[in-house]
């Protein structure tokens, strides 16, 4: 069975609103998408910042523009009006986590996405408040991102590591450190194998500048050596990118011998076989 998690019912953009968005109408296109891929399993996880529930965790500049809607009212439309499966892109915010833990326990949520895009108040993915505008050098950058990483995992907050290596997402635009990257991928690999959460695949790399899945397949490949189990999902904005990338994807999973995903049910996660060929309604 093929899944696809990471899903935006919207896009990134301020003027993309709840009401045009979070529509059966809407959803409907997301499922048509993924039934045409044989995606038979759909979640949908918005970013915890939309909500004005998040300026409780913090109280960035870029939550406070960003924090318009209510999280109780998402999460009613998808339980009752959906069959979607309910989660959310949660920040990893060093320092807040009692915060986070509280916003996320107060909701029945399948599973939460757990996201670095910050590293203090200055953004991996961002031209807005730009980690590389203050950053002394991509060695500098890098090393934060992934150990900002690995703290992320043992927060104990998240039950998949988002785009696990997104400091990458500027491809050339942006300095890069020279040489085998395994070492900056290391300490994030700790947290992850200690704590015991899911690695995210996501084909969104594959759509950005960098051009390339999240993780790289080095990346990857550790995590797989060590045992951590993967979540597939496209981080689709529209209906067209959901489960874009797959093909890719999944050979990349078959020749590291992964032949199981993570499904999730009320933060529970047991592991389904990706099975061959078409998957079209396959479980
Ligand atoms: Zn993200
Ligand atoms: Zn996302």
């Amino acid at each position: 069975m093929l899944t696809d998690y990471h899903l935006h019912l919207r896009s990134d953009a301020l003027t993309a609103t709840a009401a045009e968005h979070f529509t059966q109408a809407n959803v409907e296109r997301y499922r048509a998408a993924a039934s045409e891929r044989g995606i038979a399993e759909l979640g949908v996880s918005e970013h915890v910042y939309r909500f004005r529930q998040a300026l409780a965790v913090w109280r960035h500049p870029f939550w406070l523009e960003q924090a318009r809607d209510d999280l109780d009212a998402h999460c009613a439309f998808v339980r009752e009006q959906t069959d979607l499966r309910l989660g959310i892109e949660a920040d990893f915010v060093a320092g807040r986590e009692e915060q986070m833990a509280t916003l996320l326990a107060a909701r029945d949520f399948d599973y939460v996405v757990g996201s670095v895009h910050f590293l203090r108040d200055r953004a991996v993915d961002m031209d807005d408040y730009s980690v590389w505008q203050t950053a002394r050098s991509a060695e500098e950058v890098w090393r934060r991102y992934f150990q900002t990483l690995g703290e992320a995992a043992r927060s104990g907050l998240f039950d998949v590591i988002a785009h696990p290596d997104l400091v990458k997402v500027w491809g050339r635009e942006r300095p890069r450190p020279e040489g085998d990257l395994r070492r900056y991928y290391e300490p994030a690999l700790e947290g992850i194998a200690e704590s015991g959460v899911a690695v995210e695949l996501s084909t969104a790399g594959l759509r950005k500048r960098a051009r390339e899945v999240y993780p790289a397949p080095a990346f990857l490949q550790m995590c797989v050596d060590v045992g951590v189990p993967v979540a597939l999902s496209s981080d689709a904005h529209r209906p067209e990118d959901v489960g874009a990338g797959y093909e890719q994807a999944l050979a990349l999973l078959e020749g590291m011998g992964v032949g199981e995903l993570c499904v999730f049910e009320r933060r529970e996660r047991r592991l389904a076989a990706i099975g061959t060929g078409s998957q079209a309604g396959a479980s």
